[in-house]
């Protein structure tokens, strides 16, 4: 019942932390780095890729921001110790991107830096529209800094979005990108809003980044995208080894399984920290089945929850 789902959606706001909690476990790793990291073992041993998300985005001071840095910093050392992959996505906001663009993108330098020494790799990720000149500007300066350790976000969903991917593989260097339809909601001056252009304008441009010789992150639990991605490779096997598909934990499960069973990597995206409560109202939203079924998981169906 797609009315009663969509309503009970829109009820999350109302929900007590600690209930909101319970239902959304599928798409937490946790709140401390422990739980994450251990999260993350389970994820390895069945033959998965994983990239870290410390969450929290809208930070109000620069101290703020230390705290995230200073996190991701103890996140590489616990993972530097561990046989797991070092892979870590930061938001130029919680940076301090917002405050201060030279300290934002001085915090992702050095922890590019340390990132660098031990091996690891840095996603700079894409928010709001309105950021997206300083956001693409910061990984310039990155990614001449860090070549191909370093990646940026592009968001299929902003009109702008192929002539980007021209303009970055203009530039000298290797590129590295997630390609995503984008999350925030955009005027329909600056953003397609059907979905199906939407999804248009993302296989143009994974074109355009594979063939101009880029690195690609397919971040997407659409089965349209996947499949094109497939039949893609069929023709075009050279471009296996500059792929994977990324998805979010707890997203779109049995897909991912099949992804991976079809011999094409999947890294799964790890959220985990305190300031959960913003991110689980927007995974339940994007999806109201989800959040049928995490209310009827209250009321002792709670298996359902789990395919
Ligand atoms: C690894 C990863 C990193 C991302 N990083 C960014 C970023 O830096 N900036 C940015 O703007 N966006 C980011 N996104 C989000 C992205 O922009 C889309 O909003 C999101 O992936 C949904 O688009 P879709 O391609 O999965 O297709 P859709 O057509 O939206 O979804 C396909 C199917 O998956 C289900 N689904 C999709 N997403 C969710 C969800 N979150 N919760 C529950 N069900 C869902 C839908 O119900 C639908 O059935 C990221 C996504 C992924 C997978």
């Amino acid at each position: 019942m797609k009315w009663l789902d969509s309503l009970l959606a829109g009820c999350l706001p109302l929900v007590p932390n600690p209930l909101l909690r319970t239902m959304s476990g599928r798409y937490l790793a946790g709140e401390s780095r422990g739980e994450a990291i251990h999260h993350a073992r389970h994820l390895a041993t069945t033959g998965y890729r994983i990239t870290f998300d410390l969450l929290g985005e809208e930070i109000e001071n620069s101290s703020q921001a230390d705290d995230a840095l200073e996190e991701y910093q103890s996140l590489l050392v616990d993972l530097s110790a561990s046989e797991l992959e070092i892979n870590l996505s930061i938001k130029p906001s919680q940076f301090g991107m917002g405050i201060d663009w030279n300290e934002g993108v001085e915090r992702a330098s050095q922890l590019g830096d340390e990132a660098a020494d031990a091996g690891g790799f840095l996603r700079w990720e894409m928010e709001g529209s309105e950021t997206v000149d300083p956001t693409l500007d910061g990984f310039k300066i990155l990614r001449n800094r860090f070549g191909g350790k370093v990646g940026c976000v592009l968001q299929s969903m902003l009109h702008r979005t192929a002539n980007d991917a021209r303009g970055l593989l203009a530039e000298n260097g290797t590129l590295n990108v997630r390609l995503v339809k984008g999350v925030y909601v955009e005027p329909p001056e600056i953003a397609f809003v059907d979905s199906e252009a939407i999804t248009a304008s993302y296989l143009e441009t994974l074109e355009i980044l594979l063939e101009g010789g880029a690195w690609v992150g397919v971040a997407t639990h659409d089965p349209v995208i996947t499949g094109a991605l497939q039949t893609l490779l069929a023709s075009h096997p050279e471009y296996e080894e500059r792929c994977e598909v990324q998805m979010l934990l707890g997203v779109q499960e049995s897909l991912r399984v099949k992804i991976r069973e079809a011999g094409i990597p999947v890294r799964v995206y790890l959220p985990y920290g305190s300031a959960w409560r913003a991110y689980v109202l927007r995974r339940l939203r994007q999806n109201p089945r989800l959040a049928g079924l995490a209310f009827q998981g209250m009321f002792g169906a709670r298996e359902r929850l789990k395919a």
